[in-house]
């Protein structure tokens, strides 16, 4: 059986939806589960509808009533009957948000944010689904609330992989024999059966989730480039694809910041060896990339370039070393305000971060560093990592640029730069 994942730009609007749907028919030789996320900039939306309920702005009404009327306009190119089940589904479904804004505020912002974004996936995959029944699709809408249980933490939610193996194997193949299955991303639910999300961009996770608990021959991600590119088009102009790669390269590229892939996929696919691929839904004949076992991957030198960088030189106010003690607590800072460090090196004496500038949450982080050592912050960097870099490869990113910070290792290089 077979996986495939649909990301927010390939139902974007009603010609994307229509092209996802030929892509299922295409591609349908064997068993299939489709899990698809919110309709383009939905999440983004949903995200703004919480924020301005949780700050009480008085807009969150506003905005949700623009995702209301995308998602309708959306249905009336696909329906030309407006008596279709589908227009009173999805309304419903925004209408269950209109009840939690008519409460007050009172539940943390990530319960919230994870009551109300959720929908973005449920509605999305209620068109789909019920796009694809009207040209004649057999298929079958699941809600991923029923197959995917994690634990409470709200907005980052842990998947409990013994619970939920045990359902999708048990429930999901009798439905797979006779239907393609759609469901949704990025979503799961709770022991008490609230919903809860894998963290922004975790529908691929979804679909490593279904895939593995399904034993599936592989997984395909439809997204709007062809396949892995060894760098990112919106920074670099002569891009390459990487026909194919290594689990272990993979999961290298998304650690440092390579956002192909959501970086929790590679892992659990590459326990069972089901492979990868990432396709073009703009050109779906053309092969991309495949993900799989091999014992050497393609040398190929690949580019990840993170802007908008804050590198933070930590010291000991008492000039003691910086010591297990001290370095555990400043981790401990970082994961309590959802940091994640990009590059770091430590001395004897200091120890030193680039992390994204995210804001607010980076101010209170350096304050409370300020508390106990001396910080010094340097905004508006960039961060380039090379995975298998020569000289000729740095000398091509370091054009116009000042070298803040360099670290190698055998096959990575990384480059914390700054505009000259
Ligand atoms: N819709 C969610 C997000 O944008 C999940 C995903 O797209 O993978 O974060
Ligand atoms: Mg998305």
């Amino acid at each position: 059986m077979q996986v495939f994942k649909f990301g927010g730009a390939s139902v974007k609007d009603a010609e994307n939806v229509k092209n996802v749907a030929s892509i299922i028919a295409n591609h349908k030789k064997d068993q299939l589960l489709v899990v698809v996320s919110a309709t383009g900039k939905s999440t983004d939306k949903l995200e703004e509808v919480t924020r301005n309920f949780v700050e009480k702005t008085g807009r969150a009404f506003d905005l949700l009533e623009q995702v209301k009327a995308s998602h309708h306009d959306m249905l009336t190119q696909l329906f030309d009957d407006v008596t279709h089940p589908v227009f009173n589904e999805v309304a419903n479904c925004f209408v269950e948000i209109e009840w939690i804004l008519e409460e007050e505020p009172q539940d943390s912002y990530d319960y919230l944010f994870d009551q109300i974004v959720s929908t973005g996936e449920i509605v999305s995959s209620k068109i789909l689904a019920a796009y694809a029944a009207h040209i004649g699709l057999p298929v079958k809408w699941v809600d991923a609330r029923d197959y995917i249980f994690t634990d409470n933490t709200y907005r980052e939610a842990k998947v409990d992989w013994e619970k939920t193996e045990e359902k999708i194997s048990r429930d999901l193949p009798p439905i797979l024999k006779d239907y393609v299955v759609i469901s949704q991303g990025f979503i799961g639910s709770t022991s008490e059966n609230f919903t809860t999300t894998l963290g922004r961009e975790g529908s691929d996770y979804s679909a490593a989730i279904f895939a593995s608990c399904l034993n599936a021959t592989d997984i395909t991600i439809w997204k709007d480039v062809p396949g892995v590119l060894n760098a990112d088009p919106k920074w670099f102009d002569r891009t390459e694809l990487i026909p194919e790669l290594s689990y272990t390269d993979a999961i290298e590229l998304t650690y440092y910041g390579a956002t192909v892939i959501h970086p929790k996929t590679i892992k659990p696919l590459q326990n069972k060896n089901i492979a990868l691929n990432v396709r073009s839904f703009i050109n779906p004949t053309a092969v991309g990339t495949c993900i799989r076992k091999l014992n050497q991957g393609l040398p190929i030198p690949s580019f990840i370039f993170k802007v908008n960088q804050v590198f933070i030189n930590i010291q000991p106010r008492d000039f003691s070393f910086i010591l297990e003690d001290n370095l555990s607590h400043i981790f401990n800072l970082f994961h309590k305000h959802r940091i994640k460090i990009n590059m770091m090196h430590n001395s004897a004496i200091s120890f030193s971060v680039s992390i994204d500038d995210t804001g607010k949450n980076v101010e209170t982080l350096l304050q409370e560093l300020e508390l106990r050592y001396k910080v010094n912050a340097e905004r508006g960097l960039e961060l380039i990592t090379i995975r298998y870099f020569n000289q000729e490869t740095i000398d091509r990113v370091l054009v116009n640029k000042k070298i803040i910070r360099e670290l190698k290792d055998s096959y990575t290089c990384q480059l914390l730069v700054k505009n000259l």
